[in-house]
């Protein structure tokens, strides 16, 4: 496709998907879709509303009862077949991501391969749901515990990874039995159309997964939150618009799944390997531009090594190819739109306004779109903004320390508590600030802790409940509690 931009765009559904069917949203409404490298439109999408979003919610409560019924090994071949359908079309899907994105093509690559594993491992899991059957303490009765359903779930993604959040959620409730409505960024829509598309053709009956861009997020959620059909929300997103749905979710009691915001502290020892530490830096935090949950957003480097530390890094990221995410030679692409970029700019100035120096980068290059360039900042200070929030771009503010107690101290401090890294040779020392490090995740001597069959989460208020791993599907799954006699 990638020669042909506007031949690629017309053949994308850019309608819901609803029941097994394209349709316009029920008012007529479309919002635009933007190219981050350009700020041009790319195409305008159905844009769902609150009548749509029942429509869906029906169409999944029509499917319920006879996926809850397929036997978990046709569930499981369709997932397979639909992990094999996004590996045939792994290059066109990264160049989509690409585009909608604004993401390198080496990262998409990578979002598409890490996508489909969700399918494959959950096609896998579809067949080991487990339940128990144990004599009760007292002898008197058996307890017989099975896993049900969890029912109609609906699935809010974000925009920076467009595949692999939708599938990290879908593959599980497939898997489960539950049927699904998926609402998705309104940044990046046209990848879960796309995956829409996949999974009809591997065989996903009509009305067991939605799909609903829409603008008016806040309505169209609420509305689903409060049918008394939907019983479980499954969000990944920001803190602050997870605990907005955490309330909402109270109203009719729904299960909530939480994978929010993170604030990576990223600790280098004096005894680290460096080379090694700066390979795991340059994932931990140029992944996407910066722009994941999982990014490095705080460099602590003991302070005998964070010269040389710092001076290295910033000859890394200053090597780097800034450009549009869908250029082949593109190592760093445009961030996501342009609230992203201009928040970028300001944290990085209140740093500078607090003390810090820049040793590379610092500014938005002279260029259409969305960019910002790869920066080092040394000598932050403590209570920067950019050491409390979630940076979301190619920025690496670097903090020095003198002990372990301290770095430990420093990398707790934040609300925060998804992952965190840390680079030793002394495996006794790594393992014990591992312990004692408050994140759902510890990347240790590694950049990169995101793997399907691993429990994807965080603590604190980076959220509620794991994806991925065996322990994934039970997020969608109800134990039944049968005290039977025989
Ligand atoms: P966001 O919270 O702004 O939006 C996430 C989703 O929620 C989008 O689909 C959006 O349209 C929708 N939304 C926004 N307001 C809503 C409302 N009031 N009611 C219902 N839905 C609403 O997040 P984002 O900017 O799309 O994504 C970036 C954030 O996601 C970052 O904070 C990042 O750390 C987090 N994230 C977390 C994980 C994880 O696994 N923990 C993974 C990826 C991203």
């Amino acid at each position: 496709m990638a020669d042909n931009r506007a031949g690629f765009l017309a053949d994308l559904p850019t309608d819901l998907y609803i029941d097994g069917k394209w349709v316009p949203a029920a008012d007529g409404g479309r919002f635009d879709v933007l190219d981050p490298a350009t700020g041009d439109l790319l195409v305008s999408v159905a844009d769902g509303s609150v009548t749509d979003a029942g429509h869906a919610v029906d169409a999944a409560a029509a499917a319920a009862g006879e996926w809850a019924a397929t036997a978990p090994r046709v569930r499981g071949e369709i997932l397979r077949r639909a992990f094999e359908l996004m590996t045939a079309q792994a290059e066109d899907l990264a160049r989509l991501i690409s585009l909608e994105n604004g993401k390198a093509l080496p990262d998409a690559r990578g979002e598409v391969a890490y996508a489909a594993e969700f399918f494959r491992w959950y096609g896998e899991e579809a067949v080991r749901t487990t339940g128990t059957a144990v004599t009760a303490p007292s002898g008197a009765n058996k307890i017989l515990v099975l896993h049900q359903p969890v029912g109609i779930c609906v699935l809010v993604t974000p925009w920076n990874f467009p595949a692999a959040m939708a599938t990290r959620k879908i593959g599980p409730a497939l898997a489960a039995g539950c049927t699904v409505v998926l609402k998705p960024a309104s940044d990046t829509p046209l990848t879960a159309l796309a995956m829409a598309r996949i999974l009809e053709a591997a065989g996903v009956p009509p009305g067991v997964v939605n799909v609903l861009p829409a603008r008016r997020s806040g309505q169209v959620v609420s509305s689903m939150l409060h049918d008394p059909r939907v019983r479980k929300l499954s969000f990944t997103g920001s803190t602050e618009v997870g605990r907005t749905l955490l309330r909402e979710a109270a109203d009719m009691v729904v299960n909530t799944s939480m994978e929010l915001g993170g604030n990576a502290p990223f600790i280098v020892f004096a005894d680290a390997d460096l080379e090694a530490a700066l390979d795991g830096a340059m994932i931990a935090k140029m992944r996407n531009a910066g722009e994941a949950c999982t990014a490095a957003n705080r460099f602590y480097v003991e302070s005998s090594v964070a010269d040389e530390f710092s001076r290295r890094l910033a000859a890394r990221l200053e090597a780097l190819v800034v450009g549009p995410g869908t250029q082949e030679s593109t190592q760093v692409g445009p961030l996501v739109n342009e609230e992203s970029a201009t928040k970028v700019a300001d944290l990085v100035r209140s740093a500078l306004d607090e003390g810090a120096q820049i040793i590379t980068g610092g500014s938005r290059p002279d260029r259409m779109g969305f960019y910002f360039e790869p920066t080092v900042l040394v000598n932050v200070h403590p209570d920067a903004a950019i050491l409390s929030e979630e940076i979301f771009g190619p920025v690496a503010p670097i903090v020095t320390f003198e002990t372990e107690a301290e770095a430990i101290r420093q990398a707790n401090g934040t609300e925060y508590g998804l992952v965190a890294y840390v680079y030793t040779r002394d495996l006794a020392r790594g393992l014990r600030v591992s312990e004692a490090l408050e994140s759902g995740m510890v990347g240790l001597n590694r950049g990169l802790v995101s793997d399907p069959a691993a429990p994807f989460g965080g603590v604190k208020q980076s959220g509620i409940g794991r994806e991925g791993g065996h322990s994934g599907v039970l997020d969608y799954l109800e134990p039944k509690y049968i005290a039977v006699q025989w």
